[in-house]
């Protein structure tokens, strides 16, 4: 009968890269929820995460999504799906403090090509969209809690409160407090 465990050999075939083990096997990643051949070449994950499955249909039935690296499925992930996966994971996390390396290996792709990809697709860098959505976030804090700057800044994922007022004024052309201000005036 089918066999879902991740034996020595199974094991030994992902640390390896081994092409001979491809369409016999495939393994998710619970942590990322990407599946991938066992010749992928992506980084090597923490053996107690791994799930394996014997076809494509069977890993995107429990909810993993196909690696852009190594298309288990057969087919090509296309750019549009890729960047909707990477959208995903910036709003799931822009409030830590997500590093290019995180997303790249949340990802499974290069710093650079999902630069790149993601620029092409979007017409912003991944690191844009992070500030943005962190501004975003501080717009709403702002008019709806009376916190103050500092602790919207370190809640919106930006720690530095310089760093974040000049971020904000660049994207709202005011300051984080005239922002506050103007809404409650306009809220009155
Ligand atoms: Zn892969």
């Amino acid at each position: 009968m089918t066999e879902h465990r991740l034996t020595a050999r199974r094991w030994q075939a992902i640390q390896q890269n081994d092409h001979q083990f491809d369409d016999q096997f495939w393994y998710g990643v619970t942590t990322t929820k990407i599946f991938c051949r066992p010749s992928c070449a992506s980084r090597l994950p923490i053996q107690t995460h791994i799930r394996i499955f014997l076809s494509p249909q069977e890993a995107i039935a429990a909810g993993f999504r196909p690696c852009k690296r190594c298309a288990p499925t057969g087919q090509p992930v296309t750019n549009q799906t890729w960047v909707t996966e990477i959208d995903q994971i910036l709003t799931a996390h822009f409030k830590d403090s997500l590093s290019m390396t995180t997303l790249a290996a949340l990802a499974h792709g290069s710093e650079s090509y999902i630069r790149h990809t993601y620029k092409r697709v979007t017409g912003q860098t991944p690191q844009q969209k992070l500030i943005d959505l962190r501004l975003t976030e501080a717009a709403t804090l702002l008019t709806t809690t009376t916190q103050s700057i500092s602790w919207i800044a370190a809640e919106s994922g930006i720690p530095n409160t310089a760093y974040f007022t000049t971020a904000f004024k660049t994207k709202f052309h005011v300051s984080p407090s005239h922002y506050r201000k103007e809404a409650q005036h306009a809220n009155r």
